[in-house]
């Protein structure tokens, strides 16, 4: 039972779909159900946040009316993020409303990205309302390493997290941002690791968004060397996979498994977009990274009926820019002010 009404069909407006300005069909929406985390990752938080007030923050009911209002437009993959999104409360709760849209068909997919550490308690939930592939970030399996990135975790809470995603039978994703000096010699083993227990695996390049303490210019590993060092060991076999987004996959002939490199620094992956992000204050970005922003909370909580949120939502898509404008020479701001636990990521 969940504590409101998420009986309702998506909204009766999926005649046309959201069509950007460049001709690009937005199908996926990402949301971030919360700016809070029980980590605090290096290159994602600063040590001290400050977090938004609770009013501020979308309520589930309203997470899940804008959600059910894109699933109405067409959006066929909703993935839930954060911040933490199991740590959110209530959050179950949101995931069994939304599975509604599994069961009509109108949803393909409910995903999720997470840092792993509830995983093991939450695990079944997930998969019992249709979950079938999660992703998890872990990018280091050495237990001081991981303490220090993430300032204060347990990485043994993080594998006991997908060991029991593995157990109720969802598919997990290993997501890992590349550290010039902190996982780069890891890299290897990380993989091999996630392909001999049957994952498939992405490495990310840190992208500036958000003021952290670390100096990122620092951190800054490029991937398109990462790949050339695994390519002198290792036969990498492109995959004609397109997500829509920025990642670009290959098949590691020696372990037999999947690895995704996300390279929004040195590839533009801008033309075949198709994404857009909601934050959990109901601001909704159709580029990760620009300043552009539509506030929906203010269209939700000004009373508007089901025409007026669409309406709201196609005025925002419409206006999508064609592409974004990272950079990260020395010296240079973050291409955001947002941090990537308040965009969702
Ligand atoms: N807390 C969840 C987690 O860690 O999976 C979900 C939110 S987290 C913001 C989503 C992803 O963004 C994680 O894989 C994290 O590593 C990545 N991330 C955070 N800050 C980043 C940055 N500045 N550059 C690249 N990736 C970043
Ligand atoms: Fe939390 Fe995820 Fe950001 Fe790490 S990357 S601090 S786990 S939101």
């Amino acid at each position: 039972m969940t504590p409101y009404d998420s009986s309702a069909a998506p909204t009766p407006a999926a005649r046309h779909p959201l069509v950007d300005g460049f001709g690009r069909t937005v199908t996926y929406l990402r949301v971030s159900v919360t700016d809070r985390c029980d980590l605090r990752c290096v290159y994602c938080m600063a040590e001290h946040m400050t977090f938004l007030p609770k009013a501020e923050v979308l309520t589930l009911e309203e997470l899940d009316r804008v959600s059910s209002a894109f699933i109405g437009l067409g959006v066929r993959k909703l993935r839930l993020t954060g911040g933490e999104p199991l740590v959110r409360k209530g959050f179950m709760d949101l995931v069994e409303g939304l599975s509604r849209h599994l069961r009509s068909g109108a949803l393909d997919e409910l995903t999720l990205t997470t840092n792993g550490t509830q995983l093991a308690r939450f695990a079944g939930d997930l998969a019992r309302h249709g979950v079938k592939r999660i992703n998890v970030s872990l990018d280091t399996l050495k237990p001081d390493l991981f303490r220090t990135l993430t300032r204060g975790g347990d990485v043994a809470a993080v594998i006991a997290g997908i060991d029991a995603a593995q157990a109720a039978g969802i598919a997990v994703k290993i997501n890992a941002v590349a550290l010039k000096h902190d996982n780069a010699d890891e890299i290897p083993s990380l993989i091999q690791w996630a392909h001999a227990r049957g994952l498939d695996m992405t490495l990310i390049e840190t992208m500036p968004l958000g003021e952290v303490e670390a100096d990122r210019t620092d951190q800054f590993l490029s991937l398109e060397q990462v790949r050339r060092e695994l390519a002198s060991y290792w036969t990498l076999t492109g995959l004609p996979l397109n997500t829509g987004g920025p990642a670009r996959y290959v098949r590691v002939e020696e372990t037999g498994g999947r690895l995704g490199f996300i390279t929004p620094l040195s590839h533009n992956f801008c033309e075949a977009c198709n994404r857009v992000r909601l934050t959990c204050t109901g601001t909704l970005h159709t580029c990760l990274g620009r300043e552009d922003a539509s506030d929906l909370r203010a269209v939700l909580r000004a009373g508007a009926d089901d025409a007026a949120l669409v309406d709201a939502i196609r005025l925002a898509v419409d206006a999508k820019p064609q592409g974004h404008d990272f950079q990260i020479a020395r010296g240079e701001a973050p291409a955001t002010r947002r941090h990537m636990s308040t965009t969702g990521g």
